[in-house]
């Protein structure tokens, strides 16, 4: 990304703007960088299918940013399950730097890659871990620690949510960033949100400034604590659904 990329910048600023959101030159240079990144580290491992610069920015970026749609994220403690190649982590840490992050995924490759990011972006106060969310999710280091858990295309609803609300704390939230027609796996995760101590607390359905892709951010309050059999061991909350 440089200055040909005039009109790729400005759909990221109109992207900005629609989101409410003011980024300093550091701020964008780190988005420059993290792209540049992305695309170098995507020739030799797969990390994103999405690599036209215009793409990225809609698609990842402004996406993983949409969450300020419903949610405010002040100086949290955040943990991204199942992050990939970063998303939403790695831009919502960009864009608000005081977050403490924590980004997991169960691909050791992808924690490499995300190391070198955090490296190079220089950012401060975001770790990476390698694990599944079934084995974590016990570890009193990160049990119900977190104010905020997110993730974008990791499961289904009630597997995934088996997976999040472990480690959010009591009236934390868990933000699942899903597709258009949710309605059947809103309705499949209803007795796992019951068993897990949560509730969903609102729907928001929207288009995503600079394209016409939708997105449906589901906003998940935490009311209770999780009972300890929870989460179950590895691969049983996708097979076994709640
Ligand atoms: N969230 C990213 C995004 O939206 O671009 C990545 C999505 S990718 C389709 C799903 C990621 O979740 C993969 O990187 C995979 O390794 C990770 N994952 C799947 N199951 C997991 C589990 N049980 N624990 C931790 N990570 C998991």
């Amino acid at each position: 990304m440089n200055c040909n990329h005039y009109s790729e910048m400005n759909i990221f600023e109109e992207g900005l703007n629609n989101l409410g959101i003011t980024l300093t030159d550091r701020q964008k240079q780190q988005f420059i960088d993290y792209y540049e990144l992305l695309i170098e580290w995507n020739n030799v491992m797969n990390l994103t299918a999405i690599t036209d610069l215009k793409e990225v920015i809609v698609k990842h970026f402004i996406d993983s940013l949409s969450l300020v749609k419903v949610y405010e994220p002040l100086s949290q403690k955040v943990l991204d399950m199942g992050t990939g190649a970063g998303f939403p982590g790695i831009p919502l840490k960009i864009a608000f730097p005081e977050l403490d992050m924590i980004l997991v995924d169960s691909l050791k490759k992808r924690i490499t890659f995300l190391n070198e990011v955090i490296n190079k972006l220089s950012l401060k106060n975001i770790i990476t871990i390698h694990g599944r969310a079934e084995d974590l999710g016990h570890d009193i280091l990160y049990r119900e620690k977190f104010d905020l858990c997110v993730s974008r295309a990791v499961a289904k609803l009630s597997s995934l949510s088996e997976y999040c609300l472990p480690f959010v704390k009591r009236n934390g939230y868990f933000i699942s960033y899903k597709s258009d027609k949710i309605e059947e796996e809103l309705l499949q995760s209803k007795r796992a949100f019951e068993i897990l101590g949560a509730e969903v607390e609102s729907v928001a359905e929207f288009e995503l400034p600079g394209s016409d892709m939708r997105r449906t951010m589901i906003l998940i309050h935490k009311n209770k604590v999780t009972p300890h059999k929870y989460p179950r061991s590895a691969g049983k909350p996708t097979k076994e659904p709640l």
